[in-house]
């Protein structure tokens, strides 16, 4: 009897594991296939300023979905690393982003500026920063309305290499940005090597604010870090409006979260009315009432 429970046993690990490689075979498959027909879609997350309730760019989200199942891109984007995707997918995006609001006639205007993440593949091999300056350089013309975002951790984990990038994507005429900044360990040191004009707070400071006490000192020294270092600031996760008072409070008005907007097709933000208020596009539909 025992016998046959371990058998059972062995071949239910075995099916377990043949479902779950058979769900990961199915899955860089089916990245593959997006990549090549370019199925992706971009959300965009609006930025505000709220001092004076202007938008100073739109952040551009990938979306992918299976089967009509999205999957998030903490899921697709390490793995488009792992199996050497990153780089087409990279090129998607900043193509996409860059061409769908400049037809939209909104890129540099009434959406100033996009920011387009950057994956800590591009930092590591010498390969992945070729490509990555490669699409840059084509796109010369609209870099100035271009910010691109990396995590903290991937330019400190190369900065050497990041720093050759970061100076060519400056010379370029890009922006560039801090992302996720304060959950990963940094110099500041080196941070103040680094070509970057902006910082964001990593939504995990902004969650417990205000109240904790430990998160608001955090917060407020961030604050004060980034206004020494002449750098503009961002605030990612904004959820509640306890939240925005402190941060106004404490001298960082320019923010993103689902309390502004959350991310959405270009198609969308342009029919959702709330967005185009915030965009200070619309108003005028109502003109034909007017004496
Ligand atoms: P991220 O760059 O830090 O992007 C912000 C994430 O926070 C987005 O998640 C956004 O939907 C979410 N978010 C924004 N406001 C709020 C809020 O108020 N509350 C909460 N709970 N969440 C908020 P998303 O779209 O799932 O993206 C996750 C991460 O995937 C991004 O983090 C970025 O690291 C990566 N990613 C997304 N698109 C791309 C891409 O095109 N290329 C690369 N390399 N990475 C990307
Ligand atoms: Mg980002
Ligand atoms: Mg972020
Ligand atoms: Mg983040």
């Amino acid at each position: 009897h025992a016998k046959k429970q371990g058998h059972g046993q062995i071949s239910y690990y075995h099916s377990f594991m043949n479902e779950q490689l058979k769900s990961r075979v199915n899955l860089i498959k089916a990245l593959h296939e997006a990549v090549e027909k370019r199925e992706f879609d971009i959300h965009y997350q609006l930025q505000v300023d709220t001092q004076t309730n202007k938008v100073l760019g739109a952040e551009a989200l990938l979306r992918w979905s299976v089967m009509q199942v999205p999957v998030p891109p903490s899921e697709f984007i390490p793995l488009a690393e792992e199996v050497g995707l990153i780089n087409q997918i990279n090129e998607i995006v900043i193509t996409k982003a860059i061409l769908q609001l400049k037809d939209a006639g909104l890129l540099g205007g009434t959406i100033p500026k996009v920011a387009i993440n950057l994956s800590p593949m591009q930092f590591q091999t010498s390969s992945d920063a070729h490509a990555l300056l490669e699409i840059a350089s084509r796109f010369a013309s609209d870099l100035p309305y271009v910010r691109f975002e990396m995590t903290e951790t991937a330019v400190m984990e190369n900065v050497d290499e990041a720093l050759v990038i970061l100076n060519h994507l400056a010379k370029l005429g890009a922006s560039l940005s801090i992302d996720d900044f304060g959950s990963g360990h940094s110099s500041l040191g080196r941070l103040r090597e680094l070509p970057i004009d902006e910082i964001k707070i990593d939504r995990s400071f902004i969650r417990d604010i205000p109240g904790d006490p430990q998160g608001e000192v955090i917060v407020k020294t961030i604050i004060a870090m980034v206004e020494t270092m002449g750098l503009d600031l961002v605030a990612e996760g904004v959820e509640l409006s306890s939240q925005a008072a402190f941060l106004i409070k404490h001298g960082c008005s320019v923010h993103q979260g689902f309390l502004y907007a959350r991310p959405v097709a270009l198609t969308e933000l342009l029919e959702s009315e709330p967005l185009m208020k915030l965009l200070g596009i619309g108003q005028e539909k109502s003109g034909n009432v007017t004496p």
